[in-house]
């Protein structure tokens, strides 16, 4: 198993085990369940998401089983490393834009939606197959670019941008199920996938939306059209994947999922 982590980035870990084994990993307090290998038969694994925020420090993952009912705890200490991401800095004007009371309201709620989505783990697999990007094209704005103001890191860039001009055929990154698509203040038209075990894709800034909460969609499914809504400089897609209530980078995301296979 490795020993160093980077920011943003998951740890997987696999097991030969059954269902009685009552696998668990937890990290800080934070419990995170095995699920059955999508590919292997007696065999689970776990996606340990390591935030963008966390300490450079050496954390303490614990795995706890069950053999013939007696529980058993092994200890990891899995060294956090920052990632390479590049920075930016924050002009004052930019913090200034104050957001009306009727927008406060709103931006609060569609947060709150969100990551009450993000954080319930759907124990049911829907794909079985690699995942995919959502289209073919240049990324214009990487994942983790730190937003610095007077030298603290405020906030990063939550997603990958692709270049994406205007109705570019948006694809679905793997099979799943529809859990938000609506317009929102910040990601305009946004659509975000359930894919089973905690794993889910969002696609914003969407011209138009083909699939309706409680959808199922297939890997490689239109499910609408890059645009420019809501907080949005011009047409393109941002790309974004949560793992077990966690933002991940979606390229580490996607290469360590399709190692499974
Ligand atoms: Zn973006």
């Amino acid at each position: 198993m490795a020993k160093s982590v980077k920011n943003a980035n998951v740890l997987l870990l696999t097991a030969n085990a059954n269902e009685n084994n009552k696998l668990f990993a937890i990290l800080n307090d934070k419990k995170i369940e095995f699920n059955a290998h999508p590919f292997r038969t007696n065999k689970f694994y776990a996606l340990v998401p390591f935030h963008y925020f966390m300490e450079e420090k050496k954390h303490q993952l614990i795995v706890t089983y069950s053999v013939n009912e007696k529980e058993f705890f092994e200890g990891y200490d899995i060294t956090l490393e920052q990632d390479s991401y590049l920075s930016e800095e924050i002009k004052v004007s930019n913090s200034k834009v104050s957001l009306s009371k009727k927008n406060k309201l709103r931006t609060s709620k569609e947060y709150q939606e969100a990551i009450n989505v993000y954080n319930s783990v759907s124990p049911k697999n829907y794909w079985f197959e690699d995942f995919i990007y959502p289209l073919d094209s240049k990324i214009t704005s990487p994942f983790g670019t730190k937003r610095v103001y007077n030298n603290a890191t405020k906030s990063y860039h939550t997603g990958i941008d692709f270049k994406a001009p205007l109705n570019t055929k948006i694809k679905a990154s793997n099979n799943g199920v529809v859990k938000i698509s609506k317009n929102r203040f910040y990601a305009g038209n946004s659509i975000i996938i359930d894919h089973g075990h905690g794993i889910y894709t969002c696609y914003f800034h969407l011209n138009k939306m083909f699939v309706s909460v409680g959808d199922f969609v297939q890997k490689g499914d239109i499910i609408g059209l890059s645009g420019s809504t809501g907080r949005s400089t011009g047409p393109h897609l941002h790309f974004a994947t949560f793992v077990n209530g966690v933002q991940i980078n979606p390229t580490n995301l996607l290469e360590t999922l399709n190692t499974l296979n």
